[in-house]
């Protein structure tokens, strides 16, 4: 049997998962790591905390391996795929290895009032025509930037290539490489800001906006093929007594939806967290987005690669969770699905859950929560099911920008993540969207994507068509709803989130 280990690099946690040839997950082992927050607004970790976590859960996870299915397993392990959390920002000495700072993570907001600066100068559009993305703090170059300009000596130093730059896809790749590597892959490129999504090179032109200096960058390998090989001392501790291929890299969201198995322009996921990430597989085009999606670069394999539009929803399983801490009307998520379900609709109460503003296709950071159309006959399993139908409903908004801006009607929507156990979502999502919700029997589909990325480059699978005839279904959701009642449903929504915004006075 063979096995690929599966490196997850997450936010909040990192886990290593090891699947079998058949695609079946076999040991998996996850460890949480410090959040820094050292200011409002700002979020880092600690970039050797990132590595250490990631080498011990995977030390762990090959422990796991030879305890269930003996030492002989280990040699079955022929391939590393790495996914990650994307756009969080690491800066490190190339001899030593060493982080010069923090990395700073996604979320954090240090440099939004760069990116206005830099909208006032009316460069927004050129950076979305060339990276694809919308001018946000949210981003790498303004946090790359930062650190060039707080970091004592980092510029200068950086000038004369004594730093490495990288996403922590990169970073795990120099440290899993002992330094031999320094590259990223294409997805997690196009999320820095600095990476041409058409021309698939680091942008001379941007790179001059935000003074980067082009010895820092990491080279930008494909998604799925071999860049490099583990430092053969690394596992030892588990008996594995050699290197091991690093063969495929994405981002979490794009491996999720390639562990989805959207390989076909038209095919799209929606991840249900604590927020909600869609994703639309377009093809080898890339859709300029009219409706404030993103147009980022999905995977690439040999050839060209596949682009994906991506839409995010900041309220998703955050608004069940908001339900228990905030109004305490439930004691544990997994209660909600039974409260909303002793009720047979929302009696006309719409719950818009801005609580943090609205994500796509609104972009309004001035939008606050609204409960509305409540009578005396409300109760809060009305609520709990209004809260249920917002994760839908804000879902269908997505859904429906991507449609209108790719000109593809889609024909289902592949599911995953937490929320998703929740069955009464699920047929809600499929009502609110008029197309069967797909739930698969592998929900691990972050890591499951990294796997397929590196064994089809090590030749475990032979192609994306062998993938998709071991990918399998847990449930289908089908509509039942009439097109009145979306319609009318739809409409309703329309009117609530109309009354959420610009609640904030600027
Ligand atoms: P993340 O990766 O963002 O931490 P997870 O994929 O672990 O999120 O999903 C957790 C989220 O799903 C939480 O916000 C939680 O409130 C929500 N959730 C968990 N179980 C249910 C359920 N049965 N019904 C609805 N939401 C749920």
């Amino acid at each position: 049997m063979k096995y690929i280990l599966a490196l997850d690099q997450g936010t909040t946690s990192s886990r290593a998962i090891v699947f079998d040839e058949a695609g079946r997950l076999v040991v998996s082992h996850a460890q949480e790591f410090r959040q820094i927050f050292p200011q409002s607004g700002w979020v880092e970790h600690d970039a050797n905390d990132i590595w250490h976590s990631q080498w011990s859960a995977s030390c762990a996870s090959l422990a796991l391996l030879v305890k269930s299915h003996g030492g002989a397993a280990l040699e079955g392990v022929c391939a590393i795929g790495i996914t990650n959390q994307r756009e969080t920002t690491v800066l490190w000495d190339r001899s030593t290895g060493e982080p010069i700072y923090n990395a700073i993570v996604w979320q954090d907001r240090r440099t939004a009032a760069r990116c206005d600066a830099l909208r006032a100068q009316g460069k927004a559009k050129t950076i979305q025509k060339k990276t694809g993305l919308v001018l946000d703090a949210y981003f790498s170059a303004t946090k790359l930037e930062w650190l060039l300009d707080n970091v004592p000596t980092a510029r200068v130093r950086a000038e004369r290539g004594e730093l490495c730059f990288g996403t922590v896809d990169s970073w795990l790749i120099y440290k899993l490489t002992a330094g031999k590597v320094h590259a990223t892959d294409v997805s997690n490129a196009s999320r820095t800001m600095l990476f041409n999504i058409h021309t698939l090179a680091w942008d001379k032109e941007l790179l001059a906006l935000f003074n980067i200096p082009a010895a820092v960058l990491p080279s930008v390998v494909p998604s799925s093929g071999v860049l490099g090989e583990t430092d053969p001392a690394l596992f030892e501790s588990t008996g594995l007594k050699r290197s091991i291929l690093i063969a495929g890299v994405a981002g979490d969201q794009q491996a999720a939806t390639f562990g989805q198995n959207c390989f076909a322009p038209g095919t799209a996921k929606n991840t249900y967290g604590t927020g909600c990430f869609m994703l639309m597989n377009t093809g080898t085009t890339a859709v300029t987005s009219e409706n404030q999606l993103l147009t980022t670069i999905g995977w690439q394999g040999t050839g060209k690669p596949a682009y994906c539009l991506e839409g995010s929803v900041f309220m998703g399983g955050a608004t069940v969770q908001w339900l228990r801490d905030g109004l305490q009307i439930i004691s544990k998520a997994s209660e909600v699905e039974a409260l909303a379900a002793s009720v047979t609709g929302v009696d006309d109460c719409y719950l818009v859950p801005a609580f943090t503003g609205l994500g796509t296709p609104h972009w309004d950071g001035f939008a606050r929560g609204v409960l509305v159309g409540m009578t005396r006959g409300t109760t809060r399993a009305h609520i709990a099911r209004a809260a249920l139908e917002a994760i839908c409903l804000q879902s269908a908004d997505v859904f429906s920008a991507m449609q209108a801006d790719s000109g593809i009607a889609l024909s289902e929507l592949r599911v995953d993540g937490g929320a998703t156990a929740n069955n009464l979502l699920m047929q809600l999502q499929a009502d609110v969207l008029g197309v069967p919700v797909v739930r698969p029997l592998v929900t691990e589909t972050t890591a499951l994507g990294a796997a397929y990325l590196a064994g089809l480059a090590v030749g475990v699978w032979a192609s994306a068509a062998e993938l998709s005839a071991q990918w399998a279904v847990d449930r289908r959701f089908e509509p039942v709803w009439s097109d009145a009642e979306r319609l009318c449903k739809q409409e309703r929504w329309s009117e609530a989130v109309e009354r959420s915004r610009a609640w904030v006075k600027k």
